[in-house]
């Protein structure tokens, strides 16, 4: 090929069996919990070819190698479990709550110190930055929408030889690369947009170093969080349409963020991808698209909030997102979530559907609530 392919192509292309003449088209998922001596692989703990097919489209797509886990906080787990006993964190003050938990319960025991910033705050990240083990950086952060700077934090995390991790479950691997941005370790939540159908827990790493992936690896091994053969075959099944499934869920995002902001029950929409959003030139910047996820706020009580939820015929109410079906949640219904996240605010995954229906269904409920 004369040009880098686009990697709406990589996407659909990457880890593929060899061309070999009536060799299958995609992977398949293996059912063998062990393998015949003699090679490499050894044991089913160890390794299996639906992951490595995931792993290496995943690898292609940010610029390192991937590693399948269990979930996204397997993911999550195994790589805080890099940082040494008394070792120190730095996280963001919002980001997706399962993984914040985890830092509670390490701190808790005596394992970890955790100092959290506000990750849209560059000069106070990298302020904290120093003597730490590890910075953990989410952007766009779930649910508030802040966006960090990643080439500068990276920078920041470097200066101070701490390893830069990102969660990029919101933007994916096709808007953003932070790899590419600076980062050590990307971080996915596979769950979400890469298998994209609300049918899979599955998390991934993607590391372009060596010997981080190694020690990662050997984390996934110890402490057991593989993926089932068919979970990463339908994860992977379900990234190959990314490109077409993002692209129409973007726009529909886009759509519904200016409609939301002419809504006169409508406090705040909180999106990138609106040009008056404090987050607006830095995705500009390091992403190549908004992504589909929102967060609005009404301006009145929890009730309120949750009656909106509750309102909707066509949208799920249910917490996770990246699915094909358009969900939407009050995040603060759960107790872990961060408390500086307002009580009204609901956080919308916008999925494929036509945009009037979805339109439609939100003003729909967005009329029941007082
Ligand atoms: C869902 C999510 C996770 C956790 O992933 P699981 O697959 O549910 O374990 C981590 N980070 C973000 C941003 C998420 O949305």
């Amino acid at each position: 090929m004369t040009r880098d392919l686009d990697p709406s192509t990589v996407v659909v292309h990457a880890g593929r069996p060899e061309r070999v003449p009536d060799a299958p088209v995609g992977e398949s998922p293996v059912f063998s919990s062990t393998y015949v001596a003699g090679g490499d692989r050894g044991y089913g703990r160890f390794g299996n070819d639906a992951w490595t097919a995931l792993e290496e489209t995943l690898g292609q797509l940010e610029g390192g190698r991937g590693l399948a886990f269990a979930s996204g906080m397997a993911a999550a787990a195994a790589i805080m479990d890099l940082v040494p006993v008394g070792g120190r964190v730095v996280a963001p003050e919002h980001a997706y709550s399962g993984v914040l938990a985890l830092l509670d319960q390490q701190t808790a025991t005596g394992r970890l110190t955790v100092e959290r910033v506000n990750v849209a705050d560059t000069e106070g990240v990298a302020r904290a930055v120093a003597g730490a083990d590890l910075l953990w950086i989410e952007s766009p952060t779930n649910p508030a929408m802040e966006v960090a700077d990643i080439p500068a934090l990276a920078a920041a995390g470097h200066t101070a030889g701490a390893t830069v991790v990102v969660d990029n479950t919101f933007a994916t691997p096709l808007l953003q690369q932070p790899l590419r941005l600076g980062a050590d370790v990307v971080m996915h939540s596979a769950t979400k947009f890469i298998a994209g159908h609300s049918d899979v827990i599955l998390g991934a790493v993607v590391t372009a170093d060596d010997e981080l992936r190694s020690a990662i690896e050997l984390r996934r091994r110890s402490l057991g969080a593989i993926p089932g053969s068919m979970d990463a075959w339908l994860a992977l099944r379900g990234l190959r349409t990314l490109a077409l499934r993002l692209e129409r869920a973007q726009s529909n995002a886009a759509f519904l963020a200016e409609r939301l902001l002419q809504h006169p029950k409508v406090s705040r929409v909180r999106y990138p991808g609106l040009p008056d959003d404090p987050g607006h030139d830095r995705a500009a910047a390091q992403m190549s698209g908004f992504g589909a996820i929102l967060s609005v706020e009404l301006g009145g009580d929890a009730a309120a909030a949750q009656k909106v939820c509750e309102s909707t015929e066509l949208w799920v109410h249910a917490t996770s997102l990246g699915g094909v079906e358009s969900m939407l949640e009050r995040r603060r219904r759960w107790p872990i979530e961060v408390p500086t996240i307002p009580e009204d605010l609901i956080r919308l995954s916008v999925g494929i559907e036509h945009p009037d229906d979805l339109w439609s269904d939100l003003e729909q409920a967005l009329s029941s609530s007082t």
